[in-house]
């Protein structure tokens, strides 16, 4: 039986910085970065297979650079964990194997189930299941709607949420999908998820490139844009008007385009059944929040994302509660340290739209145990995506929602960013309608595989960029500034 021989970690950032892509108001120079793993299994028993045959798992989590290291220290923690044991046991029971990763006692100090260990712990977890989906030829997306309803929540993680969901209804959930399954299945397939595009919005863009991009998003088929906020009301509602003024212009819209009112719902879509969503990056305190996105009214976004710090759970019900007459709801997740967190937030009716992180979550695990809790409250989940490898991740969870979990599924929307996806082997994509087109290669796993040659090349700080490209880029950047 193959056992799982080792594993290899890479620290992979690139300079997106110089390009302000990624920039809010809280996050002003961002060089999206992957903490990476491979875990290499014993070589196939077939003695003509290439070596390149043997099962590998890929899995990484998501920082936006320093502390990189840090979390590749923990990886390495993790995985010597996994070193020996037989994928095929590992595979029989993913929520043991979840359990062994997060139930280190002296690991768990660090924690619990937060923090570095549990963005270290996303990784790994997601290596496994990536290295599972492939052994079975089968996206990862494909390998979960195929489980029965026991076998979705054998692997989910509901410890300490039986308060909000127990095992029992999250099966009793799952079965009453079940008979309309394979339609969704179909559907998705043909049609695709709905994306929304967060690139057009950045806080470091001009406005011409805003402009620019804005247009451009519209072609490619989207109804649902998103711009960051927080600095100062005045250049927000500035650059708010911007993106209103193209989104609203019948003469600016896809010739294609279908909006169905069902999925806009509720959203305050424009006349021409556009939605905007406005994202500040948890800089407010809680009154300010309430206070900064009424004077934002007049742009009628449908719902202020991380209006403030992630850990305040009543916080974001008095913002909720703040804003609802004037018909703005409130998002958050990307920053949600676990399950407890989002199982409080939906309890105390805090927020409007659930947006789940692949990686801040410990892994696949994770996350179905957050869908099945967003499920029973009825709250959409629209994953956070704006990062390296994010897409690539979110499309198969939002595929596992769309076809087996949600009943908000036609209101739900995953994040798209067009960066970086040129760096991976299966790199998703949206189609002409401004959705995300399912994953099918059968060898794709979890999507998250990269090239080796951009491992090499953007590996900190000895690659070859760091080491030879990026100090001549940095010296002709400050040609002629200067310093006062
Ligand atoms: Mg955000």
């Amino acid at each position: 039986m193959s056992i799982i021989t080792g594993y290899s970690t890479h620290d992979i950032r690139f300079p997106t910085s110089l390009s302000g892509d990624g920039t809010d108001a809280m996050n002003t120079d961002c060089n999206y970065s992957a903490a990476y793993v491979i875990l290499n299994t014993t070589p196939n028993a077939d003695s003509n297979a290439a070596a390149s045959d043997t099962l590998k798992g890929f899995g990484m989590t998501f920082t936006i650079g320093k502390g990189n290291d840090i979390v590749i220290e923990a990886i390495k923690q993790l995985s010597d964990k996994l070193v020996g044991m037989p994928i095929e046991s590992l595979f029989s029971d993913m929520g043991a194997m979840w359990e062994l990763l997060t139930s280190d006692s002296q690991l768990r100090w660090i924690g619990p189930e937060k923090g570095v260990i549990h963005l270290a712990t996303g990784a790994v977890a997601n290596a496994v299941w990536d290295m599972y989906a492939r052994s079975r030829n089968k996206p990862l997306w494909k390998l979960i709607v195929d489980m029965t309803p026991e076998e979705i929540v054998k692997c989910s993680s509901l410890k300490y949420l039986s308060d909000a969901l127990t095992p029992e209804e999250a099966v009793q959930m799952l079965h009453e999908r079940q008979s309309t399954k394979t339609e969704r299945e179909k559907r998705a397939l043909q049609e695709g998820l709905r994306a929304y595009s967060t690139s057009v919005g950045w806080m470091g863009y001009t406005t011409d490139k805003v402009q620019r991009l804005t247009k451009e998003a519209l072609d490619l088929g989207f109804n649902h844009f998103k711009l960051k906020v927080g600095v100062s009301v005045d250049d927000d509602l500035a650059r708010a008007k911007v993106i209103r003024d193209i989104i609203d212009d019948p003469q600016y819209q896809n010739k294609d385009k279908r909006v169905h009112a069902k999925t806009i719902e509720g959203k305050n879509a424009g006349p021409t059944g556009n939605v905007l969503m406005i994202d500040a990056n948890q800089v407010w305190d809680v009154e300010e929040a309430i206070a900064y996105v009424k004077k934002l009214e007049q742009c009628k976004p449908w719902f202020i994302e991380e209006p403030t710090m992630p850990d305040d759970v009543l916080g974001h019900a008095r913002i909720r509660k703040g804003l609802k007459d004037i018909g703005i709801g409130v998002a958050t997740g990307e920053h949600c340290a676990n399950r407890v967190l989002f199982k409080q937030l939906l309890q105390a009716g805090a927020i409007d739209v659930l947006q789940i992180d692949a990686c801040r979550l410990a892994g696949v695990n994770e996350c179905l145990a957050v869908m099945l809790l967003a499920a029973k409250f009825g709250v959409p989940v629209c994953p956070h995506a704006g990062g390296v490898g994010l897409c690539e991740y979110v499309v198969h969870l939002s595929m596992i929602d769309f076809i087996s979990i949600a009943p908000t599924f036609d209101r739900n929307v995953v994040e798209w960013v067009d960066h970086l996806h040129e760096h991976f082997k299966y790199p998703v994509s949206v189609n002409s309608h401004g959705r995300y087109n399912a994953p099918l290669d059968k060898s794709c796993g979890y999507s998250i595989e990269m090239h080796q040659e951009s491992i090499e090349k953007y590996t900190y700080p000895d690659g070859s960029y760091w080491k030879y490209e990026h100090p001549t880029i940095i010296s002709k950047l400050q040609e002629g500034r200067r310093y006062v």
